[in-house]
């Protein structure tokens, strides 16, 4: 018999989906719909490169700097935890601190894109992603989850949509979170700004896994994406 050893010789406990593609392509939302519905973990990999960019502004008074980041990285005990019965959205904690509200601001997600360039943090971060994801039906969502994290994931998804769409829904988001939102060509530009940051950077660069399903998600409604999605998992898993 062959046995699922998974990635790095951890043995991979049940199925894994790999959703991978730029922000404001709708990852999130689809991700946690999806997880619901299956009943499967959502492993939100930004929220860690993100908590990584925060902590170490904080510990650096608001710079950042590689050395510092990496211990970070390495240091710090990040974990996803459900804090209320009724709510299944997960938040993040870092050394025990709910950092969840503090990680979506404009200015961390281009911290985060930063810190993701430098390979220390990378490799930090790669031992607890596939510790997340080998627990077995989860869904991890990110930039290199099907190339790098999980290539031996059991469904893997890319998806793309309009730089236009993908800022009109990003800032749809950070108005409704209340957040002193930027203009609409504010975070165009710097969205595109990051998706080159992320597409060029030397280690692991976000890029479609040659064996990913790409949807184009620019017309398409959150259902459509979501059914669409769960149809091919679904049946891929026999599930
Ligand atoms: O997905 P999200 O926008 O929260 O990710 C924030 C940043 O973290 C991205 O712009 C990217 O630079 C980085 N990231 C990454 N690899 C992942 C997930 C996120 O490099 N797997």
């Amino acid at each position: 018999m062959i046995s699922d050893m998974g990635v790095m010789g951890i043995p991979k406990q049940g199925p894994v989906v790999a959703i991978d593609g730029p922000a404001g392509t709708g990852k999130s939302s689809v991700t946690k719909r999806l997880a619901a519905s299956l009943g499967f973990v959502h492993i939100d990999t930004g929220a860690l490169y993100r908590a990584v960019a925060l902590i170490a502004m904080e510990q650096n008074s608001g710079k950042l700097d590689s050395e510092k980041a990496e211990i970070v990285a390495r240091k710090a005990h990040l974990e996803f935890k459900r804090m209320e019965e009724k709510n299944p959205a997960n938040r993040i904690l870092a050394n025990g601190r709910d950092i969840t509200d503090f990680i979506r601001t404009p200015e961390i997600s281009m911290a985060a894109s930063r810190v993701s360039a430098f390979p220390g943090v990378r490799s930090a971060l790669l031992g607890l992603q596939r510790r997340l994801g080998c627990a077995g039906r989860a869904i991890l969502e990110g930039r290199d989850i099907g190339t790098v994290i999980f290539p031996d994931a059991d469904v893997k998804f890319f998806l793309v949509a309009s730089v236009d769409e993908r800022a009109k829904r990003r800032l749809a988001e950070l108005e409704g979170a209340g957040a002193d939102a930027p203009s609409f060509e504010e975070v165009r530009k710097q969205m595109i700004e990051r998706d080159h940051g992320d597409s060029t950077r030397a280690v692991a660069p976000l890029k479609k896994a040659d064996d990913a399903v790409e949807l184009d998600t620019t017309t398409m409604t959150l259902d459509e994406v979501v059914r669409s999605m769960e149809n091919l998992i679904r049946q891929r898993l026999s599930l």
